[in-house]
């Protein structure tokens, strides 16, 4: 969709030679709506300079989106009131530069816009009428569907293993694990903000003490999309290395769902809307498992694209993504994965972990696991989501143009 947006904004800007918007800020002085009838009508928009809008639907409410960059409101302009098959009409602006004009209508209509100078109409329910006059000929677009208001930034919950009081595995050389999966969360956060459309959450960001459950509580309290919990732990045998991915066993979920249903204010809202607190308790029990098992599945999706990336970095030690009953991993609703980044008890592999390029390498293996995943899968509404459609793409039509 972006991409769409920034065709259909050149496109215009080519077609009508706007000037530059960059350079001048626009007012909106008037909005006004014309000749409305039952299901049709137009809203006409005059402003002080050229703006080139990017115009869009959304549904359930069927609304159309008038974003006009670098535009603000003049003051005393004000939206029209109700008119035709548009039952309201607010704006705001949506970012410091953008002014957005949101008509809520009492059906689905594709929208019309024409551009001339510094007027813009656009029609709702039937072909707009030529526009008078022409110093330049008006340029009807049609506006395409977007499948969400703004692309919203995926949440990536990062649990660094163990802290404060509980330091974890050790090794030969004294290595806490607590300390190396931290600066490897840390530098997984760092490459997730930095990722547009992403936004990491750390459970813990200095050497603290929490506990299990409250790692969980974190994530979901920061509606996390995914959550990932990052260990580099110890194993007798000192010649075992390499990396291993966790899901939750399904045989853990059943137990846990009990759990969670005892804790009403856990089970009051599972992400996705379920809400379990007015279900009988056999049909939440139901659902919470039903919330698991799906949770599970898109673990093991995810955790096999962080498994092949961390793979390219060093040794893997199992190929398979592993099952085991971890309590961080027991959020009903969110897909969550443990990483084994390294046995800290292997010599080399301790070597390896205190050094920052490493633990770098790590996080940009884990990074790149889950950027795939949420590529290939984006949540709804996420700036992620919208791109995987704008690259499925329809492309804008232009009215009197041959080509798209
Ligand atoms: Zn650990």
């Amino acid at each position: 969709m972006v991409r769409f947006l920034l065709r259909f904004g050149l496109a215009v800007a080519t077609l009508i030679a706007l000037p530059s918007l960059s350079s001048a800020a626009s007012q909106l002085k008037k909005a006004e709506f014309s000749s409305p009838s039952a299901d049709s009508v137009q809203l006409v928009l005059g402003l002080t300079a050229a703006a080139t809008p990017k115009v869009f639907t959304l549904d359930s409410p069927d609304r159309v989106v008038i974003d006009l960059p670098a535009t603000r409101l003049a003051s005393g302009a004000k939206m029209p009131a109700a008119a035709g098959p548009v039952k309201s009409v607010r704006s705001a602006m949506q970012d410091r530069r953008t002014l957005r004009i949101v008509l809520e209508l009492n059906k689905a209509l594709d929208p019309i816009v024409q551009s001339r100078g510094n007027q813009l109409v656009i029609s709702l329910g039937k072909a707009p009428a030529a526009m008078p006059t022409p110093p330049a000929a008006p340029v009807p677009v049609r506006a395409a569907h977007a499948p969400a208001d703004e692309g919203r930034d995926i949440i990536v919950a990062i649990d660094a293993g163990h802290g404060g009081q509980d330091p974890g595995a050790s090794g030969a050389h004294g290595t806490r694990e607590k300390d190396v999966v931290l600066a490897i969360a840390r530098a997984l956060a760092r490459r997730i903000d930095a990722e547009p459309g992403m936004k990491a959450v750390l459970t813990r960001d200095a050497d603290r003490f929490i506990p299990l459950r409250e790692r969980i509580g974190v994530a979901r309290k920061a509606r996390a999309d995914i959550f990932v919990s990052v260990h580099a732990d110890a194993i007798r045998n000192r010649d075992v290395s390499g990396s291993s991915v966790y899901v939750l066993a399904d045989r853990g979920a059943s137990s846990e769902a009990a759990r969670w249903l005892a804790e009403q204010e856990n089970a009051a809202d599972l992400k996705g809307g379920v809400s379990l607190g007015d279900k009988s308790d056999e049909l939440a029990a139901v659902l919470m498992d039903v919330s698991q098992s799906a949770s599970i599945g898109s673990s093991v999706v995810a955790a096999e694209r962080v498994l092949t990336q961390l793979d390219r970095v060093g040794t893997i030690r199992k190929t398979e993504v592993q099952r085991a009953a971890f309590v961080v991993l027991k959020s009903p609703d969110i897909p969550s994965m443990l990483v084994e980044t390294a046995y800290i008890s292997n010599p080399a592999e301790e070597r390896k972990l205190r050094t920052a390029s490493h633990q770098q390498a790590i996080a940009e293996a884990i990074f790149n696991g889950v950027r795939e995943h949420f590529r290939t899968s984006p949540p709804d509404g996420s700036l992620f989501a919208r791109q995987r459609d704008s690259r499925r793409g329809a492309a804008p039509i232009m009215a009197g143009s041959a080509t798209p």
